[in-house]
């Protein structure tokens, strides 16, 4: 920064920490009147939102720069984060929390003739740049990483189009655009004088509507960085979260021009932008596309680019870029970066291998995400060869070097050699990514205890066994920021007025309402703040959607990714047990129930989607008999999102986190309920071994086979045993395939049939049923006692303080990235 120009923003600046309050009414009416050019009473819903937000910004603008500033100046260690995914949800009422301006809004918004706040706020579209629980929990860190002042960029792509709308129609999944984009977003700022070069080894083309690409021909993609403010609490530190658009160069070659197909090239340069036009909505099973691969490669180039270049202009040797750099993968799915890296400090700045390997082993670091072995990405070597053959030379020659160390420490152990190479051999060689990233980094991280136990041996055991250093756990967590304080203000506020509120940045103060338990007045008064949170949800679902539900139910929420391995059929099968037992006793005993569901399935996995299909069909049937009225009730929410999850989450009795033992690595949204008093009916998987152990056993409802159970008893497990040997598990999956649900559609549940009965139901879900039953009949039984339930509930609230994301962030800190906060001055 050149300190004798003197900054033209100079007379904005706060000089204490604080906001230019007297400015305020100035911000939102200037936007709302001069940016749209209409009158305030004129003004759309749209327009007003995008004024709120602007003014926000103008608001936060000086200390974004003067975060800059101070990084530039004082050139700590940086982290950043890689990540394919950021699943943001709406940034208004986040940011306006966590600047602490509150007050502000609200007062500034009086100057408006029409204030309807909650319109305004739900105008924003939600961010959906991100599947599931990995990209929430990137968005998660990057909140957690200003919070705790860590200088940080997260890194990702500028998507157009986010993941997909669900509809559902007939009780089918239908999946429309999302163009979240469609209006200018008022958050993000272009910096296109920061605009990187990345190199493609062919052109594309289109075929079919499918993007092909051309070999033989050299092209180049722009990467446009988007920047996006990250406002940590209390608005100290504003980090940037950069999003990469994929645009081509304003001018072509004169050659092309003079070729004479100028409309081929207008054509191939909006197929160039297309690199970013959709975000692949599957969250486990990997795309196998060209698109995605391109994706990955341009992510890893554009920020590596960016990173290298802000390194260079504060530092004159390579030799400390660990001491100045730490980037994280988000799974496997920048680990082209090992080989990047490697191209840059090779071919770049001209070091030897030994001095490049070093540095960039010291700098990577790989967190894995999953155990399912469809997710471990495989790349054609093919894809190399075309979009980027020089980092597909280097890979190479790591595995060569690699190799190499394996042959002197297991002398002629092929098999090994074969298992744990880069390189799969078969008709078309792979590229086998997490073996790369493993290889190629200095860490690798699971994201629960249970996860990296699983990971270290099984999973790349031999890995382990070579690098034991190189393993370690990171139990992840979640800001207590969006998914406590704003997602839950009544008992953000009851809890603040008993204990303070120091808990928004430190959890483990939560212990603190442990001795509250015994208070029966605060129990009442927490249970009360469950009630509220349950009649506004219950009204915001008739007024959005039409459903009536009764507040007075136990609800009980499975919202999640729609997948075998998340066994919303388990649910979905024990809610027919608990129809077939009303049908044949209307005088069953068992309190009212609302079971909520809500998540989108890939739309190729057809299993996943004729479960939603199957929960609809059950909802509907169900609700037109009478014998179930006022006792249970199915609601298939539509569209889960981030905005979504904040409504049920507080209103949420009982959290379903039933996933088969050893696969779920870690979920997050197991998290957010137990912050938000509801109580777990879950597996012994992923945090939720961690959040029962915090909160003890006996507080938890935990159910079925162990991990162990699981592996011990797949050889003999016969799903057909319990079908013949239980007769309510007969019954209910006779309902299921007879047609009970389906008189319509004849066989349409057929594929569940055969998956469960034919193909082995490799998920276990017969094995668990009857173990889950039982305890559903036992979280029955407690909700009667509603005392005794709601200090079941607090228990959990007060133990949960473990799984907020700044504790996660500050172990990654710690012992992987060694960075520390560099506070921002006054
Ligand atoms: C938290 C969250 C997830 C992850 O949920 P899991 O139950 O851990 O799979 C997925 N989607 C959204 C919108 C979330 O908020």
């Amino acid at each position: 920064m050149n300190s004798s120009n003197p900054n033209p923003l100079k007379q904005y600046e706060c000089g204490e920490f604080q906001f230019p309050h007297d400015a305020k009414h100035e911000y939102y009416d200037r936007h709302v009147v001069f940016d749209h050019v209409v009158s305030m009473d004129a003004a759309s819903q749209r327009e007003r939102f995008e004024a709120v937000a602007r003014s926000l910004r103008d608001l936060l603008t000086q200390r974004w720069l003067l975060t800059k500033e101070t990084h530039d100046k004082e050139n700590p260690k940086r982290v950043y984060y890689l990540s394919m995914e950021y699943l943001m949800g709406r940034t208004l009422v986040n940011n306006i929390i966590n600047l602490g301006v509150d007050k502000f809004v609200r007062d500034d918004l009086r100057s408006d003739p029409r204030q309807d706040w909650t319109d305004v706020i739900e105008t924003e579209p939600d961010a959906g740049l991100g599947n599931g629980g990995l990209g929430r929990l990137a968005a998660c860190f990057v909140d957690s990483l200003a919070t705790l002042q860590i200088p940080a960029i997260g890194y990702g792509l500028r998507y157009e189009y986010g993941i997909f709308k669900q509809t559902i129609n007939y009780g089918f999944q239908i999946e429309q655009p999302d163009h979240w984009l469609a209006r200018p977003d008022p958050w993000e700022v272009t910096r296109r004088s920061e605009t990187v070069q990345v190199p493609v080894g062919c052109r594309f083309g289109m075929e079919k509507g499918v993007l092909v690409t051309i070999p033989g021909h050299e092209s180049k993609l722009l990467g446009v960085p988007y920047d996006r403010p990250v406002v940590g609490y209390g608005g100290r530190t504003i980090n940037t979260l950069r999003l990469w658009g994929a645009a081509t160069p304003d001018f072509f070659d004169f050659g092309e021009f003079s070729s004479g197909d100028f409309v081929g090239a207008i054509v191939d340069r909006l197929l160039a932008e297309t690199v970013t036009r959709v975000l692949y909505p599957s969250d486990t099973t990997l795309a196998g596309q060209v698109l995605r691969f391109v994706q990955e490669y341009f992510l890893v180039c554009c920020s590596l680019a960016d990173i290298v270049a802000r390194y260079e202009k504060s530092n004159k040797d390579w030799q400390h870029l660990p001491d100045k750099v730490a980037i994280q993968l988000n799974d496997t799915h920048p680990a082209m970066a090992v080989a990047e890296m490697m191209r840059i400090l090779l071919d770049h700045a001209n070091l030897s291998w030994d001095e490049a390997w070093d540095l960039s082993l010291r700098t990577l670091a790989y967190t894995n995400h999953t155990l399912l072995p469809e997710a471990l990405e495989k790349w054609p070597v093919r894809f190399f060869e075309l979009i980027c053959p020089r980092l597909l030379e280097i890979i190479y020659e790591i595995n060569r070097r690699f190799l190499d160390d394996v042959e002197k420490s297991h002398p002629s152990d092929e098999n090994r050699a074969t298992r744990m190479s880069i390189v799969e051999e078969g008709p078309a060689r792979q590229i086998r990514m997490a073996n790369l990233a493993i290889i190629g980094t200095h860490s690798t991280n699971g994201v629960a205890k249970i996860h990296s136990d699983l990971l270290r041996s099984r999973v790349v055991h031999d890995f382990a066994e070579m690098y034991p250093e190189r393993f370690n756990n990171k139990t992840n967590g979640v800001t207590p920021r969006r998914w406590i304080k704003l997602a839950n203000p009544d008992q953000s506020a009851l809890i603040s007025e008993a204990i303070g509120d120091k808990w928004v940045t430190d959890l483990t103060e939560f212990r603190r309402l442990l001795p509250l338990v015994n208070d029966s007045d605060f129990i009442a008064r927490f249970r009360k703040t469950k009630q509220v949170s349950k009649e506004r949800f219950a009204s915001w679902l008739k007024s959005a959607l039409g459903h009536e539900v009764d507040p007075k139910s136990i609800f009980d929420s499975q919202i999640k990714r729609i997948h075998e391995y998340k066994r919303q059929l388990l649910n979905a099968i024990h809610i027919v047990v608990l129809y077939n037992r009303l049908r044949s006793n209307p005088e069953t005993k068992m309190p009212p129930r609302t079971f909520f569901f809500a998540g989108k399935a890939a739309p190729s996995y057809r299993l996943a989607k004729l479960t939603i299909k199957l929960i609809n069909n059950i909802a509907r049937k169900i609700d037109a008999d009478p014998v179930c009225h006022g006792r249970i009730k199915v609601v298939f929410l539509p569209n889960y999102n981030v905005s979504l999850a904040e409504r049920l989450i507080p209103a949420s009795d009982l959290s379903e986190q039933i996933s088969t033992a050893g696969y779920e690595a870690s979920g997050t949204g197991n998290i957010k309920f137990m912050m938000n008093g509801a109580l777990t009916i879950g597996t012994r998987d992923g945090a939720t071994i961690e959040m029962a152990e915090e909160a003890g056993e006996e507080n938890f409802f935990l159910f079925g086979l162990t991990a162990e159970q699981v592996v011990s008893t797949r050889g003999w497990y016969k799903p057909i045993w319990h079908y013949e040997n239980e007769p309510e598990t007969r019954a209910a999956l006779d309902a299921i395939f007879n047609d009970h649900f389906s008189k319509d559609e004849p066989g349409i549940f057929e594929p569940i049939r055969e998956s469960l009965l034919l193909k082995g139901d490799f998920f276990m879900h017969l094995a668990d049923l009857s173990s889950y039953t039982q305890t559903q009949q036992q979280v029955g039984q407690l909700y009667a006692d509603s005392d005794a339930w709601t200090r079941r509930a607090l228990i959990n609230v007060a133990t949960s303080g473990k799984f907020s994301s700044d504790r996660t962030i500050s172990e990654y800190a710690a012992d992987i990235w060694d960075a520390k906060p560099c506070p921002i001055s006054h």
